[in-house]
């Protein structure tokens, strides 16, 4: 392949030397379409191909310094460079953006199914905006998980998204946007008998798989799975963001390890119990969204052993209201807990 753009270059250097480029540049460029080696007056695959490039080699990065609670300056500038990528509205929905979110997606599926964790890890995978599976030697819980995008062009294919959903055994759904709430997704969870979690305004009678949980208090309850003969502990905080009813899941596992997620938690009135989660409690991995407000004070109140951001890169917000994962830096960076900031399609292990 390198010779034949050499001689592709070598050509267009002689044609151009003698003055020929023209018609006959021109009819070598189909040759060469696949990698061009220029753009004139093609900006926008210039874009594409730039921003291709630059999340494959970001993840070359994540890939060999994997997520951490100290990143060191390569793993930074990969997060920041994905930061760069997602808030540019020009490759909004474009082909590099789409190839990027369904190829971490299909990571996943494929490790879920293909790298099940030895009996001391649990795994927490990131996937789109606040979603996450929690992975046991048992289970696979998944939380919030959505395709993205908008229902009628969603960003991630019915049949990756069945994939994944194939290799968890329940879905606990926080609240009704669509960054957190996903109709087809909950359907496929109740299509394969599988249990799905959510509060009362979500989705009346769409199946007897369907379980809707929320009180005026927190409330404990245990969730089988059958499937897998086993069970959950689940206690279920009635959160809100703003007036929206918003529950946040503290699921604990058969292994004994217990994972909070926040959902959108979004609401000054909550903070008087949400200070109290630790009396309660102990949570070992909390999943928290990167804008929550009060975080400190949330963080002392949950007090967790470890947290994973999410909610970062939001992409139906508008730039200002995607959040960044430099943000995210900026915002924790008084949090008295360790934290762990992650890319799509990578994954926490969590040692009990
Ligand atoms: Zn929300
Ligand atoms: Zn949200």
């Amino acid at each position: 392949m390198f010779a034949l753009y050499f001689y592709l270059m070598n050509t267009q250097r002689l044609l151009r030397r003698w003055g020929l480029m023209g018609g006959m540049v021109l009819l070598l460029q189909p040759l060469c379409a696949q990698d061009l080696l220029q753009y004139w007056n093609k900006p926008e695959a210039m874009m594409q191909d730039q921003a291709a490039l630059l999340f494959e080699q970001a993840h070359r990065i994540l890939a060999q310094y994997p997520p951490s609670t100290a990143p060191n300056e390569a793993r930074t500038l990969a997060l920041f460079a994905i930061d760069a990528l997602l808030h540019d509205t020009r490759l909004d929905n474009g082909k590099a953006f789409l190839d990027y979110i369904q190829s971490r997606y299909r990571l996943v599926a494929d490790k879920l199914r293909d790298e099940k964790p030895d009996g001391k890890e649990i795994r927490i995978y990131k996937l789109y905006n606040h979603g996450f599976v929690v992975q046991t030697p048992s289970v696979a819980i998944a939380i919030d998980l959505i395709r993205g995008g908008r229902a009628d062009q969603p960003f991630v294919s019915d049949a990756l998204i069945a994939s994944l959903v194939d290799q968890c055994d329940i879905l606990f759904v926080s609240h009704r946007h669509s960054d957190h709430a996903d109709k087809s997704v909950a359907q496929l969870f109740c299509d394969q008998n599988k249990q799905v979690i959510a509060p009362p305004d979500l989705w009346e009678n769409m199946s007897p798989q369907l379980k809707h949980i929320r009180g005026e208090y927190a409330i404990t309850d245990s969730i089988n799975i059958p499937h897998r003969q086993t069970a959950l502990n689940i206690t279920v905080f009635p959160g809100h963001q703003d007036n929206i009813p918003n529950n946040l899941y503290a699921i604990t596992t058969p292994e004994r390890v217990t994972v909070m997620h926040t959902g959108d938690q979004y609401h000054d009135d909550d903070m008087e119990w949400i200070s109290q989660v630790g009396d309660q409690i102990e949570v070992d991995v909390f999943l928290v969204h990167s804008w929550m407000p009060h975080i400190e004070k949330t963080v002392e109140g949950i007090r967790p052993k470890w947290m994973v951001v999410g909610h970062e890169n939001e992409m139906e917000h508008t730039i200002d209201h995607r959040e960044s994962y430099w943000l995210t830096f900026r915002r924790f960076k008084e949090v008295q807990k360790p934290y762990i900031v992650m890319a799509w399609g990578e994954h926490f292990t969590y040692y009990p």
